[in-house]
């Protein structure tokens, strides 16, 4: 289990709380993935997409699995919850990306990491930031690539 990797989720049609929760678990008792670890739940103002308000997360776990066998599993636990995907942004039961893998740099037809996206997403740099307060993204501190999303309205759940 050599390498950290940090996964988004999100959700925002049916139970999103429900299906993120299953999702965690499902994903900590998937083989070749140990320590799983979840930040708090938040809700979130859609970006770029329509539809009720997300809910969403970030997990930490290490895994043995190469980057794109970790892909295959985050888009079959995705597969399971109903996910389909009949148009770009669509609202959806559950969406899982990889974020980081390690400090590994890949542009793949089917994964770029780290996530091309994920420093201008209040919704992945905060809880991206409960798990990991001092990590950078290219080249800055995501306290300063969060204090850039100030007008995305998002929200911490309680437990
Ligand atoms: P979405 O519909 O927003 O979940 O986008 C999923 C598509 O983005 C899939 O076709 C993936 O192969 C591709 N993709 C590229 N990079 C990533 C990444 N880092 N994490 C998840 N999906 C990715």
């Amino acid at each position: 289990m050599d390498t950290a990797a940090y996964i988004g989720l999100g959700a925002n049609l049916g139970d999103a709380r429900a299906s993120l929760k299953a999702a965690l678990a499902e994903l900590a008792a998937s083989p070749g993935i140990a320590a799983c670890q979840a930040s708090h739940l938040y809700r979130s103002a859609p970006v770029d997409a329509q539809g009720p308000d997300f809910i969403n997360a970030v997990a930490r776990l290490h895994t043995c699995l190469p980057p794109l066998p970790l892909l295959d599993l985050l888009q079959d636990i995705e597969r399971r919850h109903g996910r389909t995907r009949p148009y770009r942004n669509a609202p959806r039961t559950l969406d899982l990306d990889l974020l980081l893998y390690g400090d590994r740099d890949m542009a793949h037809e089917r994964l770029v990491l780290p996530h091309p996206r994920m420093h201008e997403r209040a919704f992945v740099l905060m809880p991206l930031a409960e798990l990991a307060p001092a990590l950078s993204l290219h080249g800055r501190p995501l306290a300063l690539w969060l204090a850039e999303c100030g007008e995305q309205r998002i929200e911490r759940l309680p437990d």
